[in-house]
């Protein structure tokens, strides 16, 4: 791809991603300089914006023009879609309808549990859920995941928890702003499991033995295995109970996060965490 193609899609992709842009005339302007496949990227862009406005019928004129697999990622064929007030759920054809009612049950709960803990929010459009009976979705990723653009989460029918909404609604506070990754997959798993089993079972997994730079390793961008979860939650959740706020936490880059983590708290960070947890009963 030329320099100057580049240069156009990246001006196009920044524009789109603004919700108060004008879809249709950025399209206009960027289509016609572009190729092929350059242009079916537009178009997908252009879609996803009107999608993440809620606006369905535009966003599915669009993906027509990029066609598989990302027109059925947005609109899958054979899907069933239930209401209610903040979620739309989108259950795929192998789903049987009384593990798609559980399902939406317990979402529907969890959102009301959530909305308690990260403040009630202003939903642009209600979160997406698409609904599946694999461990994959129709692009082949695992599944679960949030698109904070779109707001919409990809998801197990089997998997009910808080941690993919609590990303969602993160997603809706804090707009385009860029959220700390630790901090963003500590306070979903916090808020999703921390309690006294999960504590303990985090704890034993790897709280007794991490190191300083084992820890320093997984704040800094390492691979997101389960460690990464476990460290993460339980970290971020001590931070919490002692009283930090999620906007305090989620602002703070990486860099200032390990130092204010490691070098004031140093090695004895989970030892910390683990004081604090058994006076607190865990
Ligand atoms: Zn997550």
């Amino acid at each position: 791809m030329e320099q100057k193609e580049i240069h156009i899609l990246n001006t196009a992709r920044k524009m789109l991603k603004e919700r108060d842009a004008n879809v249709q005339f950025i399209l206009e302007a960027y289509e016609s300089s572009l190729d092929g496949p350059s242009r079916r990227l537009i178009h997908l862009w252009a879609g996803r914006s009107y999608y993440s406005r809620g606006d369905y019928y535009l966003a599915r004129r669009e993906m027509i023009h990029v066609g598989a697999p990302w027109l059925g990622h947005f609109f899958p064929s054979g899907e069933r879609v239930i209401e209610n007030d903040f979620f739309r759920f989108h259950i795929m054809p192998m789903v049987k309808s009384k593990k798609a009612q559980r399902f939406i049950i317990a979402y529907t709960k969890n959102y009301n549990r959530m909305k308690a803990l990260v403040g009630t929010l202003k939903l642009i459009k209600k979160i997406d859920v698409y609904v599946f009976s694999d461990s994959r979705d129709m692009l082949g990723n695992d599944l679960c995941y949030t698109d904070a653009e779109t707001l919409s989460i990809y998801t197990n029918y089997e998997i009910k928890g808080a941690h993919e909404i609590i990303h969602s609604m993160l997603a809706v506070r804090y707009g385009d702003q860029k959220l700390n990754d630790f901090v963003n997959e500590g306070v979903a798993t916090w808020y999703d499991t921390g309690n006294m089993s999960w504590f303990i079972f985090a704890h034993n997994k790897c709280g007794c033995s991490i190191t300083a730079q084992e820890i320093e390793k997984k704040i800094v961008g390492a691979k997101k295995d389960r460690e990464y979860y476990y460290i993460a939650g339980l970290t971020i959740g001590y931070l919490l109970c002692l009283g930090c706020t999620i906007d305090e936490l989620i602002h703070i880059p990486d860099v200032e996060l390990r130092s204010c983590l490691l070098l004031r708290m140093g090695r004895t960070l989970f030892k910390d965490i683990e004081s604090y947890y058994s006076r607190k009963g865990f």
